[in-house]
């Protein structure tokens, strides 16, 4: 059987107060949520990411990792790293887990947006204690908006000296989010910030590094509100499950879409089920453009060329004309800045639609 790339959503309890994010006003509870007979039934997996919510409110993520690890040749927890006890006896107990801690900005940014009171001390002790009992896949997560782009490179600087995997993520809406009312208002500062990064990361020497440039260079595009640089192919290769067991392509549609549910259901039963195929076909004309690392990171391997290309002339350029990335090079950044296109305009290509009713995809009434 073909191994998938599968990410499991444990509970949409959570204790930050995010401003991008309105799940915890949606939480599941905890007797419904996906137990470890529907976690048994899951295919196996190249990579697994479990995220919530708050996967750490869990009190038997114990087991469900202990279950995933059967399943899947990597698995990585997201997390807002604040319960740091929980976090430190699961990777003592399984040390070859990966561990991502959401910090969106240095200290009182972070606190402001993410709402926890000394939730960026926590993350980032988190994150040393774990580096000092030698994890080795341990790293931040940041999701870039107006108010801490100026913080991106210097979040980046930090997790250098920690030596720390520093993954990146610019707003979205969706049912996952339970929002429909976040965008990017000044484009120009936001892209910069991400234009310094790629010219970071690309001056490392790291290979991973520079596919990382290539992947805020599409952050760029994404913001600008342009399609995107890859096809997306998520529910062929990969899936999200939620805490009811609904299997869904990925969290960045409108509203929620379910190929099946594998409580009731089994895995190969779901997987070539009609509402399966439905929901491809869905997929393939999908016009939501988004570009987080879940959908991109199987394009990014699957259409390996592209990313390559952008690379080998990107690294050729800087180090042979010692010219630097510039987000002009995408026509869009230049339009705006011509006056070709106004930012109302771009404001139309995205999703930011402040008057809709976010759906939540709680099983309401059920
Ligand atoms: S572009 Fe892909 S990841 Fe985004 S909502 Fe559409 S199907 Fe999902």
């Amino acid at each position: 059987m073909k191994k998938l790339n599968g990410t499991v959503i444990v509970t949409y309890r959570c204790n930050a107060r995010c401003t991008m994010c309105n799940r915890y006003k949606a939480p599941s509870l905890p007797q419904e949520e996906i137990s470890i007979e529907t976690i048994k039934k899951l295919p196996p997996m190249y990579f697994t990411n479990v995220t919530g919510g708050e996967p750490f409110l869990r009190e038997d993520l114990r087991d469900v990792i202990a279950e995933l690890r059967k399943k899947s040749d990597r698995i990585v927890i997201s997390t807002n790293g604040f319960f740091t006890d929980r976090i430190i006896a699961l990777c003592r107990e399984f040390p070859d887990i990966g561990i991502r801690v959401s910090i969106e900005g240095l200290e009182n940014t972070n606190n402001e947006i993410r709402g926890l009171p000394d939730g960026f001390k926590r993350g980032v002790e988190t994150l040393k204690k774990l580096r000092e009992m030698g994890l080795k896949d341990v790293g931040f997560g940041m999701t870039v908006q107006d108010k801490n782009a100026p913080d991106l490179v210097p979040l980046y600087e930090l997790s250098n000296e920690l030596d720390m995997e520093f993954a990146t993520a610019s707003l979205h809406n969706s049912f996952y989010f339970v929002e429909t009312g976040n965008k990017i208002y000044d484009r120009p500062m936001v892209a910069q910030n991400f234009e310094n990064l790629v010219n970071r990361l690309l001056q490392s020497g790291s290979p991973k590094k520079w596919f990382r440039a290539y992947f805020n260079h599409g952050l760029i595009n994404y913001i600008y509100g342009q399609e995107r640089l890859l096809p997306c192919d998520m529910s062929f290769d990969t899936f999200f499950i939620d805490p009811y067991g609904d299997v869904m392509p990925c969290n960045g549609t409108k509203d929620k879409e379910v190929m099946g549910n594998l409580n009731r259901q089994t895995w190969d039963e779901l997987w070539n089920s009609p509402e399966a195929e439905r929901v491809r076909s869905v997929v393939r004309h999908c016009s939501r453009k988004c570009w987080m690392i879940g959908s991109v990171s199987p394009a990014m391997h699957k259409y390996i060329m592209k990313p390559a290309w952008w690379v080998f002339v990107h690294k050729f350029l800087r180090f042979f004309k010692k010219k630097k990335y510039s987000m002009y090079e995408i026509p869009a950044c230049c339009d705006l800045r011509d006056g070709r296109v106004t930012a109302g305009e771009l404001d139309r290509l995205g999703t930011c639609d402040p008057k809709a009713i976010a759906n939540d995809g709680l099983k309401h009434g059920e």
